[in-house]
């Protein structure tokens, strides 16, 4: 595995690939890497010669009074993981992804104000702009999300079809721990006791899968309210429980194949995701 700091030398490693004709692989990460990164990189391997992954903290989705400053980094235990699963590892620092006079943003409209951007406006902006400037930088043939960022995935293959990047996208399941809880860098802010009051956001997601696809329940109004008791009793602050249309986001009232059910919500002070697709003709 090689390490990589030069944007220009992770170019030029890419080009190589492509030259002969070798489908290069990308895996882009914040680092303090768990078994759901790990995953990416599984879920690709087959279809690559070569995986880069990145790890680049980006200061630009953060807003402020968020978590930037003490987002978990763990640069020598993420190189000992990444050791036997990518090829390369591209770690720029702040002048390689934003050099001076850095000034164009990538915005996906609309999607991007769905969800998670309500309460947090310029989040996804700032992940778009990082995503298309490390595609740029590592120009692969295909790369891997996880299902666990739904909506991050949703807004990147819409800006990696708009813009036309050339980049196919994998979306890969999420890794849950052993009870339920979606492994996530976040998780390790949780103390003891919030780490239980957490698994209520998974219990939320599965209540309302088995509402709609055991028991044919279609009054998701009703649903989503009983989800957010579940995880209120819990003391999990609920920012949203939804149940949208897998492509546009929009909250949906009648299922008509497929949707996500989506959640976010605060466990003290740490910010927590979880999802879940069904489908109702796999009832
Ligand atoms: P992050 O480091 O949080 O930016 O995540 C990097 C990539 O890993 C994103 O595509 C995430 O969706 C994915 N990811 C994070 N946690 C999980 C998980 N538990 N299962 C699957 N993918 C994940």
């Amino acid at each position: 595995m090689r390490v990589i700091q030069d944007g220009s030398e992770m170019t030029e490693i890419s080009d190589f690939y492509k030259e002969h004709g070798l489908i290069l692989g990308f895996v882009p990460t914040m680092g303090c890497l768990h078994q759901g990164h790990i995953s990416l990189f599984k879920c690709i391997e087959e279809k690559c010669d070569a995986i880069a992954a990145s790890i680049y903290v980006n200061p630009m989705q953060f807003r402020p009074g968020e978590d930037f400053e003490k987002y978990p980094r763990d640069r020598i235990g993420d190189l000992e993981k990444l050791q036997n699963v990518c090829d390369y590892v591209f770690l720029p620092d702040d002048k390689q992804i934003y050099p001076s006079g850095f000034s164009t943003f990538v915005e996906v409209e609309s999607l991007s104000k769905k969800l998670c951007g309500v309460s947090r406006p310029g989040h996804f902006r700032g992940v778009t702009t990082v995503v298309a400037r490390l595609f740029g930088i590592v120009r692969p043939k295909l790369a891997a999300f996880g299902q666990k960022d739904y909506q991050q995935f949703v807004i990147i293959r819409r800006m990696t079809e708009d813009l036309a990047l050339g980049v196919q996208l994998f979306m890969c399941p999420i890794v849950r721990d052993k009870d339920g809880l979606a492994m996530s860098s976040r998780n390790r802010y949780l103390s003891k006791k919030e780490r239980i009051m957490s698994l209520a956001i998974r219990k939320s997601i599965l209540y309302a899968r088995e509402e709609i696809m055991e028991k044919g329940i279609l009054d998701l109004s009703e649903i989503k309210k009983k989800m957010i008791d579940i995880m209120s009793e819990n003391g999990v602050k609920v920012d949203y429980a939804e149940i949208v249309d897998p492509a546009t986001l929009e909250s949906v009232e009648n299922i008509q194949k497929r949707a996500v059910i989506a959640v976010a919500g605060m466990v003290g002070s740490t910010r927590l995701i979880d999802n879940e697709i069904i489908d109702l003709e796999e009832k």
